[in-house]
């Protein structure tokens, strides 16, 4: 049992870690692979997982036997395929390594074919018609480029997890990760060529790197226990305001409390035994929030571990008596949660191509990369809103908080100048010593470090890297990196192809620059992204301002995004259309959801409790007879609230029948939207407004007191 805190925690390691010791004890690594695998298929497997050529059989055979030789001396009785379906979490089925004797007992094995392919029963996971239920086995395919992990479970369980592709028969991508690797390899492959038009002849591939950073809640699982809505929806569907929020900003970067901080020791070392590199942990804004960040990765990786934080968070908070909460919005009136996704793109060889750079020449190559980037994000603007749009996320992006629907880019002012003049042909004027030449005579010197920050850009240029901010909390960060990365690849593919082309390179690039901005610069916003003035702003550029999911969505199915994403083999237009199709349907169910349990707390709780204190008023009223002014005042208030508060059920149960009724996905996306969602709402109102009057002793469920500030 940990000694640090009263909840039953038993992680032993807690008290006290040795952090080089632990980090990694979980991953079949490359340091495992070296030390158990025999020389040729050692290096065999590296090149399979570095230049994506095929697995040998008998490679496979000899990898699997080690696997399972280290997971059983590691206590592993089990394998699983490890996937990333389109529900957004992650699926396992786990087979035993036995295999029985003639002689009645039992050996371990674990062979190359098992290793390499599974056949899960798939028939239950959202395939949007891809895949009719008869053949409905899809087939898993192990994605060696993502490291073997050991899952361990309070119960003493040990599993080995392979990360897994997910397709079907005909080789569609039922999954989150197939897309993503495709999409590394479209972006890599025209990013080199824009590299070789430039000169580069060295670097041979470019990897798609993201850091996440998560954000979550904590709340008291006694609190929690007694919210249906948090335990079915993730987010509170009632609650009065507390009366004090986040207005003080006493909490963002505040001390940790002790509680929360065992919680968070534990969390890292589960973390760090799967080689997860937990780097950055404090308090967010709104009281009771958090953040974890890891050191950034590969995409694939990333997403791979970002699934795994998720997972793990919610694991080890059950053992401190805690909930975490992943959803975009637990709670009205204070900040929601995101993920904010620091993506780049470094080459094989370690050369960063959002890195401003020291000579002239790295110079050149980032503001080419940076056009094709601005270039990409207002060409498909939409598109990465689609990939954020979630029912959660409605709450952050719709809603007047951070960030807007709108999607803009930040660069900082002096990045913007310097683009600004290169593209009227001025030369940029040197402002400090900090500076950087860039050598062609025509183009400017570079600022050295953008430190300049803008916290309320969705796409923010920070010094090496864009921080995507839309991203929500409980999403994987699949979809708005297959997009990202795509986006990049077909803006390169463009650049690469005027440069191979061009007479003089240089010039070529001054028109790229000047192009962009001809054609692009409205993107660029580097003003407060909250305004309302913005909002207006953007409307004269011409912006999209999608506010909703259900609209969000539809950016899939576009004859651009079929172009786009068919052009580069990331997405069939039948792989979209199914993505369109699950996202549209979840995002009803999820409302859907939310209308019954809110229908259920009304009816079970809220409305009898109000019954129950209009009782004691009555009573109170008999007893005291004309002398009793304010219980008649209450009573009646209470009354009128009562009559509202049924009207409005009525309403939600007749709006949520209706819209349950309607066949196509995306009219009856729009009624959940249109109907149920504002009734909810107003029925909302009603209650907290019986919420604000009735005894506390009355309520039936935990305040927003209890829950926000009681940890
Ligand atoms: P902040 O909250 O100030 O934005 P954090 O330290 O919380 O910063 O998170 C920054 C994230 O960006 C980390 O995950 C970090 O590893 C990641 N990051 C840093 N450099 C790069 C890079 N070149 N490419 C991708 N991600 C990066
Ligand atoms: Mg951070």
């Amino acid at each position: 049992m940990c000694t640090e805190c009263n909840y039953g925690c038993e992680s032993p390691e807690v008290s006290n870690v040795n952090v080089p010791k632990i980090f990694g004890t979980n991953v079949f690594s490359k340091k495992i692979m070296k030390e158990r695998l025999p020389k040729d298929t050692y290096k065999s497997l590296i090149k399979t997982m570095e230049m994506g050529v095929g697995l040998e059989p008998d490679t496979a055979a000899v990898v699997a036997n080690a696997m399972k030789d280290w997971a059983i001396e590691k206590g592993a009785t089990h394998y699983t395929h490890w996937f990333q379906p389109l529900t957004g979490s992650t699926a396992e089925k786990h087979d035993s390594f036995i295999s029985p004797t003639s002689e009645g007992g039992v050996i371990m094995e674990f062979s190359g074919k098992q290793l390499i392919q599974g056949e899960p029963d798939a028939s239950s996971f959202p395939s949007g018609g891809l895949r009719v239920t008869f053949e409905a086995r899809g087939y898993t395919a192990w994605d060696c480029t993502s490291p073997a992990f050991l899952k361990e479970d309070a119960a003493g369980n040990v599993t080995l997890c392979i990360p897994t592709a997910f397709c079907s028969y005909n080789g569609e991508a039922l999954d989150k990760k197939t897309p993503l690797l495709r999409s590394m390899s479209a972006v890599s492959a025209q990013a080199i060529r824009v590299l070789r038009a430039l000169g580069n002849d060295k670097s041979s591939s470019v990897v798609s790197s993201v850091g996440s950073e998560q954000e979550y809640f904590l709340v008291d699982k006694e609190f929690y226990l007694k919210h249906l809505d948090l335990i079915c929806c993730g987010r509170t569907l009632f609650g009065t305001q507390a009366p004090k929020g986040q207005e003080l900003s006493d909490q963002y970067f505040g001390a940790i409390k002790d509680r929360v901080s065992a919680y968070m020791k534990d969390l890292d070392v589960e973390l760090w035994k799967m080689g997860i590199t937990s780097k950055t942990k404090h308090n967010e804004v709104a009281p009771t929030q958090y953040e974890m960040a890891p050191v950034f990765a590969s995409t694939n990786i990333a997403a791979d571990h970002n699934q795994l934080v998720m997972e793990t968070m919610q694991k080890v908070a059950l053992r401190h008596g805690l909930v975490c909460l992943l959803h975009e919005k637990p709670y009205a009136g204070v900040n929601g949660s995101g993920k904010h996704n620091n993506w780049s793109l470094t080459t094989n060889d370690g050369i960063n191509l959002l890195d401003p750079g020291t000579t002239p020449e790295d110079n050149a190559q980032f503001l080419v990369v940076l056009c094709g980037l601005l270039k990409a994000v207002d060409s498909h603007a939409d598109i990465l809103r689609g990939t954020c749009a979630s029912s959660g996320n409605d709450h952050r992006l719709g809603a007047n908080e951070a960030p807007p629907a709108i999607i803009s880019a930040f660069l900082g002012s002096e990045l913007t100048d310097i683009l600004d003049k290169l593209a009227k042909g001025e030369k940029a004027a040197k402002k400090d010593a900090a500076f950087l030449k860039i050598g062609v005579d025509t183009l400017p010197e570079l600022p050295k470090d953008n430190t300049d920050r803008n916290r309320t850009s969705p796409f923010a240029f920070t010094g090496n890297r864009f921080e995507f901010r839309m991203v929500g909390s409980s999403q994987s960060i699949s979809g708005p990196n297959v997009a990202l990365n795509t986006i990049a690849a077909e803006a390169f593919d463009e650049i690469a192809s005027r440069l191979e082309k061009a007479k003089n390179v240089n010039t070529e690039i001054l028109n790229i620059i000047k192009d962009t901005l001809k054609n692009h610069s409205r993107i660029i916003f580097n003003g407060n992204n909250y305004s309302a003035e913005w909002a207006k702003e953007a409307e004269k550029r011409g912006l999209p301002n999608i506010r909703t999911t259900p609209d969000a969505l539809k950016s899939f199915i576009t004859p651009k995004a079929i172009k786009l994403f068919g052009k580069y083999n990331v997405l069939s237009k039948e792989e979209l259309h199914s993505r369109f199709e699950i996202y549209t349907e979840q995002y009803s169910m999820n409302l859907n959801i939310e209308a019954q349990a809110a229908m259920q707390m009304v009816r079970r709780l809220y409305i009898p409790a109000a019954i129950r204190y209009t009782v004691e008023l009555g009573n109170s009223i008999a007893a005291m007879g004309k002398s009793a002014p304010v219980q008649k005042e209450l009573l009646d208030t209470i009354g009128k609230l009562l009559t509202s508060a049924n009207k409005n059920l009525k309403k939600l149960e007749t709006e949520t029948n209706k819209a349950n009724a309607i066949d196509k996905v995306d009219k009856q996306a729009a009624a959940f939207r249109d109907k149920v969602l504002t009734t909810l709402d107003i029925l909302r109102a009603d209650i907290d407004s019986l919420e604000s009057l009735t005894p506390r002793d009355l309520w039936p469920v935990p305040a927003y007191s209890d829950l926000l500030f009681k940890l």
